[in-house]
């Protein structure tokens, strides 16, 4: 067996590759070991996952959803009391419903509480986090798609060799191997739903924190379509240009290739 990544002999490799990190929920989508080798599954973990993971933005996304990582902990995120500049830490426990506050390491927890008991309310302020850099989202969003890709030609007799030998997904395997931070790889980002939004389907009510999919185009460019926490990532596995998706969005009245085929309500 070989890596899809780094395309070396991976049979004696023992780890299980999370399509999407288990920290955003999932705990279903693997790929059985060798698929990736255990030292390009050691590496992706450390620098294309964990950047994005320990990025404020998706902290904060699994802080409201409530998602917690595989140590069972849910991240905390930070503010400030405004009346007593004190900054504060915001915690949720994964067996407790509601939210707890405490001062944060180092704060001076006396005077928060002193400006408490004098005008009985006061303000928190707790700042708006912009997503992480582009290069940081396309790495991750390039691995799942290989990863996707590899997930479904896996069933089909000699699919894993046909992704390994693909030239024209070099380039991609590379990207997220070696990264180029000067060159990144372009994507397409857009909000289809908010991330606490509750779909119905057959009688079922229930949330979605990340799915995905491959966008096959007329002109044979394939895409890998990422929703997590309601922000579709669009990224083509061939090539880093995008236009062929934003041709496509213009031919289906902009709806995302999740819900094209789907009874969907977006
Ligand atoms: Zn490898």
């Amino acid at each position: 067996m070989r890596c899809i990544f780094c395309k070396c002999n991976s049979s004696s490799s023992m780890s299980r590759e999370h399509i999407i990190p288990e920290s955003f929920g999932n705990k279903e989508h693997t790929l059985p070991p060798g698929v990736v080798c255990d030292k390009c599954n050691n590496y992706i973990g450390r620098k294309v996952e964990k950047p994005l993971l320990d990025s404020p933005y998706f902290k904060e996304q699994r802080f409201k959803m409530s998602v917690p990582s595989k140590e069972n902990k849910i991240p905390m995120i930070g503010g400030i009391h405004l009346q007593s500049r004190t900054l504060i830490e915001l915690m949720k426990r994964s067996d407790e419903d509601g939210i707890s506050i405490g001062a944060a390491p180092g704060e001076d927890e006396s005077q928060w509480i002193q400006a408490l008991t004098e005008q009985k309310n006061g303000t928190l302020i707790i700042p708006i986090v912009s997503p992480p850099n582009d290069y940081v989202i396309s790495r991750f969003i390039a691995k799942v798609g290989l990863e996707v890709l590899a997930s479904r030609l896996i069933k089909v007799e000699g699919g894993l060799d046909e992704v390994v030998d693909k030239p024209e997904l070099d380039d991609l395997r590379s990207y997220v191997r070696i990264g180029t931070p000067g060159r990144v790889w372009q994507y397409s980002c857009r909000s289809l739903y908010p991330p606490d939004f509750l779909f119905t389907e057959q009688g079922e009510v229930f949330e979605v924190l990340h799915e995905y999919d491959i966008l096959v185009t007329e002109s044979f460019e394939f895409y890998i379509v990422v929703a997590l926490f309601g922000v579709e990532y669009v990224l083509n596995l061939g090539g880093r240009e995008i236009d062929g998706y934003h041709e496509w969005l213009r031919n289906h009245n902009a709806r995302s290739p999740l819900y094209v085929n789907r009874n969907a309500q977006l």
